[in-house]
C-alpha cells in the first residue's frame, strides 16, 4: 500500500475540485499535460507581485531577484536530472522546441548527404518531423525501428540498422500513445558502438521514470514542464558540454550574443547561446517549484502507486467485453490505449467527457504508429498520482454506458 495521502494530494490541485457536465471531474488526460499543484500557481502569482523584471541584464533589486530564481531553477533540473554542470541545462519553449533546436543547429552542421538518422515507430510526430525537414535540407536518409504487436522495439532490428553512416539516433523514452518504456540505456550502448549521437524524448518519461543523464549517457535529452505539473511553454535540453559547445546557434538575438558590431557578432557561452530573447521567466521559476513538489512526494512512490493504478486499470478494462487494450508492453507506465468493437473513439470520448470523464482519443500526434496497428486512433487514459481506483471504476461504468448507448 502507498504511503501517498492521496486525498491530501488531491487537495494541492485546486483545478481537480469542480463538476464537469454536473458530475466530479476524473481527469484522465495526464499523458496530454498534468495538472498544476498550487505551490506552482503561487510561484507565478508571487514572481508577478514580487518580483516581476526582465533577467540577467538588470541591476535593481526586482531584476536581480528574478535572475537569481531563474538560474535557480536550472540548478534544480541539473539536480533532478543529474546533469554534471548546469551549464548543460537549455531552456527551451518544450520538448518540440528542443528536438527542433538540435535537428536545426546540431544535424544542420554535422550531417550530409546519405547520413542516417533512425527514430523509432513509436515517436511522436515532433520527433519524426524535424529529422525529416533536415533529411531533406541536408540529404540525409531516415531509418525507423520497428516494434511487435506488443508496441515494444525489436531490438535486434535496432542493431540491424546501425551501420557507420548513422549519425544521430533519437527515441523516444517512453512512448505517449502505448505507455511502453524503451530500453534507451541499450540503445544509447549501441549507437555509441557506431559513434552516433543520442537523443531522447522524454517528454513522457519525467513524471514517472527517474533521470539521471550522466547514467544514461545520452548526448541530448528533452522534455516539457507541463507534463512534471509545471507551467506551459517551458522545457529543458540537456546537452553534453562538448557536443553544445561545437554546436552553432539556434535563434539570434539578444542574450546569445557576446558583443554584436555590424561586422560581426560573437556568441554567448553555453547555456544563453542558445536562449535568444526574453524567455518565459515566471514559468521557468515556477518549475523550481513542481520539482521539489515531485520530490516531496518521491519518485519511486509517484512510481509504485501509478503501477497500483495501472494494474487495477488494466485488470478492470480487460473484463469489459469487445474492450481490447493497444500496447502490452512488459514494461509500461501508466498509460492505456484501447478500442470498443464497433464503437469510433470519438465517440468514445465524448460519451465519456458528457459524465465528467477527460481521456484522449485520436491518433496522439503517432500516426505511423497508429498505421503500423492497423488502426485509425485509440481512446487514451493516463493516470498520475493524484487519480484513484474509484475513479477508474466510473471509467469502467462510463464505458458500460458507452456501450449501452452506441448499441
Ligand atoms: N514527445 C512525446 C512523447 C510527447 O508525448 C509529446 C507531447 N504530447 C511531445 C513529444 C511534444 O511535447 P510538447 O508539445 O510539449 O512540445
Amino acid at each position: 500500500q502507498t504511503p501517498l495521502d492521496i486525498q491530501k494530494i488531491r487537495a494541492d490541485f485546486p483545478v481537480l475540485d469542480q463538476l464537469v457536465n454536473g458530475r466530479p471531474l476524473v481527469y484522465f488526460d495526464n499523458a496530454a499535460t498534468t495538472q498544476k499543484p498550487r505551490t506552482v500557481l503561487d510561484a507565478l502569482t508571487r514572481y508577478y507581485e514580487h518580483d516581476n523584471a526582465n533577467i540577467h541584464r538588470g541591476i535593481h533589486a526586482l531584476a536581480e531577484r528574478a535572475t537569481a530564481n531563474f538560474e535557480a531553477t536550472r540548478r534544480a533540473i541539473q539536480t533532478f536530472m543529474n546533469a554534471r554542470e548546469a551549464e548543460e541545462i537549455i531552456f527551451t519553449y518544450g520538448t518540440t522546441d528542443g528536438i527542433n533546436l538540435v535537428a536545426k543547429t546540431y544535424g544542420q552542421t554535422y550531417l550530409g548527404p546519405g547520413d542516417e538518422i533512425i527514430i523509432s515507430t513509436l515517436e511522436h510526430h515532433s520527433n519524426i518531423v524535424p529529422w525529416q525537414m533536415l533529411c531533406e535540407a541536408r540529404g540525409c536518409v531516415l531509418k525507423v525501428i520497428p516494434i511487435n504487436d506488443e508496441g515494444e522495439l525489436l531490438m535486434d532490428e535496432y542493431e540491424k540498422l546501425l551501420t557507420e553512416r548513422t549519425k544521430i539516433v533519437s527515441v523516444v523514452h517512453v512512448s505517449n500513445a502505448l505507455g511502453t518504456i524503451n530500453p534507451i540505456k541499450t540503445i544509447i550502448d549501441k549507437a555509441h558502438g557506431v559513434g552516433a549521437v543520442v537523443l531522447i524524448d522524454g517528454a513522457q518519461a519525467t513524471s514517472h521514470i527517474d533521470i539521471d543523464v550522466q547514467a544514461l549517457d545520452c548526448d541530448f535529452y528533452v522534455f516539457s514542464a507541463h507534463k512534471l505539473f509545471g507551467p506551459t511553454g517551458m522545457g529543458v535540453l540537456y546537452g553534453k558540454r562538448a557536443i553544445l559547445e561545437a554546436m552553432p546557434p539556434f535563434r539570434g538575438g539578444g542574450e546569445m550574443i557576446k558583443e554584436v558590431t555590424f561586422e560581426k557578432t560573437t556568441y554567448n557561452d553555453i547555456p544563453y547561446k542558445f536562449e535568444a530573447g526574453t524567455p518565459n521567466i515566471a514559468d521557468v521559476i515556477a518549475v523550481k517549484n513542481a520539482i521539489e513538489y515531485v520530490d516531496s512526494l518521491g519518485k519511486e512512490n509517484i512510481a509504485a502507486y501509478e503501477h497500483e493504478l495501472l494494474s487495477y486499470a488494466t485488470d478492470a478494462l480487460r473484463s469489459i467485453d469487445g474492450l481490447r487494450i493497444i500496447g502490452n508492453a512488459k514494461e509500461k507506465v501508466s498509460v492505456i490505449s484501447f478500442v470498443l468493437d464497433g464503437i469510433h473513439h470519438e465517440d468514445t470520448g465524448v460519451i465519456l467527457d458528457q459524465q465528467g470523464i477527460a481521456v484522449r482519443t485520436g491518433h496522439h500526434c503517432t500516426q505511423p504508429l497508429m498505421r503500423r496497428l492497423g488502426i485509425a486512433g485509440t481512446t487514451r487514459a493516463s493516470f498520475s498520482v493524484y487519480n484513484t481506483t474509484d475513479e477508474i471504476d466510473k471509467l469502467v461504468k462510463g464505458l458500460h454506458r458507452v456501450k449501452a448507448m452506441m448499441a
